[in-house]
């Protein structure tokens, strides 16, 4: 299985809490503990390589797509989006993670303008509640998982229904949301994973690590 994980990679370079958290970057990370769960094909691009990283023949010799992004999703070059969605409807798996919900990319899967939600930088607590312990990429995973601080994201989210809703979290200001969603589009499968805040080290931790590992398998 050939991966790819792509990172803005911006934050990284500005903010040196972020750095902190993840000194390779978050696409970095992400690579790292795919490779350590076996993975023998992965790369990483990011937003400032020519062409996002992201060329036609990467995106022809990639089966799943790590996606992560933030402030700059209207620097994405509308070519390489449309690159990305081709590729999605031809049967490449995509997992958004995090603030990609905003992208022009997962707008476009969902036929959105916008993928609203509310959201609170906070340090609050996560409770991610497994809602389909039978999906494959819930396999391992318990009843719950802890994220002890988290930015929050709340209801409503302004995506398309889910077509398999895996796990919904709480938050301690008491806010709900739809936090692992699947999706089918065209012959690609797509997974939105609502963890990853930039200065929290949320990828670092071995559960989530688990969810994305089956992510890619899935
Ligand atoms: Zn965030």
């Amino acid at each position: 299985m050939n991966i790819t994980v792509w990172n803005e990679y911006l934050h990284e370079k500005t903010d040196e809490k972020v750095a902190r958290v993840y000194p390779k970057g978050i696409h970095g990370c992400i690579r790292d503990f795919l490779e350590e769960a076996g993975f023998e094909h992965v790369r990483t691009a990011t937003l400032e390589e020519p062409e996002h990283g992201l060329t036609q023949e990467v995106l022809d010799n990639t089966d799943v797509l790590f996606y992560w992004g933030h402030i700059a999703h209207d620097k994405v070059d509308d070519v390489v989006v449309n690159r990305i969605f081709e590729r999605v409807m031809d049967g490449m798996g995509l997992i958004v993670l995090h603030s990609g919900h905003e992208s022009k990319l997962f707008k476009k899967l969902m036929g959105t303008k916008s993928n609203e939600l509310r959201w609170r930088e906070n340090d609050e607590m996560e409770i991610m509640w497994n809602v389909y312990p039978g999906h494959p990429i819930m396999k391992g995973v318990g009843a719950n998982v802890v994220i002890p601080h988290e930015e929050t994201y709340g209801e409503y989210f302004n995506v398309a229904p889910p077509d398999e809703l895996l796990m919904i979290s709480w938050y301690e200001g008491g806010e709900v949301f739809r936090s692992a969603c699947c999706y089918n589009r065209g012959r690609g499968r797509i997974f939105y994973f609502k963890p990853g805040h930039e200065t929290y080290p949320i990828y670092h931790m071995p559960e989530i690590q688990k969810i994305l590992v089956n992510a890619a398998n899935w």
